[in-house]
């Protein structure tokens, strides 16, 4: 199977990345790709370093001039990613007034630290026994899927980029699968962390064929790109987590509604 579209992708909106979004796009078209989404960060943490730097009406424009640029050859869709979004009610609210084709949301920042700040690391005893950092960080993201707001949830096992392998021996995992199936959530395969010499994708097979089993049927795929090179990247991994598990339908929302791609 081929997967025409890239679900999560950043640009310079986000405090993280120099690419443009036309430089994205055309990274797309290049890999064969029939749709992007952009995902930027709402980085709503004040010790972030991109805390206050998005700009919605430029970003807005910006989207606007790609859907022109690329008419007939791409599909270009305009989304924001959350972190800890059950923390920022306000925000949230705001996003979903605004004429966005999807709200992408997940865990970033524990007790005020990022998931790949050693100090956190530290705080939390990793280095003797890292399941204390993943049962905080599942916590959390419940909060989050029960908080709401949202339509798809990103990187479920993120910290392993950080980290280097994931942890699944948590309840918590399935509480917040069952809550992301009731509420009507999409889960996200993010393929960032075969970027960072990892072997697996966010979520990774075991975690996902757990959504599966408990009746999970629709997933986006995103490479979390920051640069037009990584756009798609991790594709044929991905593709292969798809046909393993048998899960249903790969696509993206338009207009907040879900699609097959
Ligand atoms: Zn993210
Ligand atoms: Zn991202």
């Amino acid at each position: 199977m081929s997967i025409p579209i890239d679900a999560h992708v950043h640009s310079h909106f986000s405090v993280d990345s120099q690419a443009t979004i036309m430089a994205m796009c055309q990274a797309a078209v290049d890999a064969g790709l029939s749709a992007i989404c952009f995902a930027e960060h709402m980085d709503l943490n004040p010790n972030d370093e991109g805390y206050g730097f998005f700009r919605y009406a430029a970003y807005s424009h910006a989207i606007d001039a790609a859907r022109e640029a690329f008419a007939g050859r791409l599909t270009v869709l305009k989304g924001v990613e959350f972190g800890e979004p059950h923390l920022y009610p306000r925000e949230v609210e705001w996003a979903n007034g605004e004429d966005l084709d999807v709200i992408i949301a997940g865990i970033h920042w524990i007790d005020d630290r990022f998931v790949g700040d050693r100090t956190l690391h530290a705080a939390y005893g990793v280095a003797q026994d890292p399941r204390p950092l993943w049962e905080r960080y599942y916590a959390d993201m419940l909060h989050a899927v029960r908080s709401g707001g949202f339509d798809v949830l990103a990187h479920l096992d993120l910290p392993k980029r950080y980290l280097g392998s994931g942890y699944a021996q948590t309840p918590l995992i399935d509480e917040i699968l069952t809550e992301v199936m009731s509420a009507g959530i999409v889960l996200e395969i993010n393929t960032s962390p075969l970027r960072k010499g990892v072997e697996a994708c966010a979520p990774d097979l075991d975690l996902l064929r757990r959504y599966v089993a408990i009746g999970g049927r629709r997933v986006t795929v995103g490479s979390d790109a920051h640069a037009p090179n990584e756009v798609a990247a991790g594709w044929m991994q991905a593709a292969g987590l798809v046909e393993a598990t048998g899960v249903a339908s790969v696509g993206a929302h338009t207009g907040r509604r879900f699609r097959p791609w």
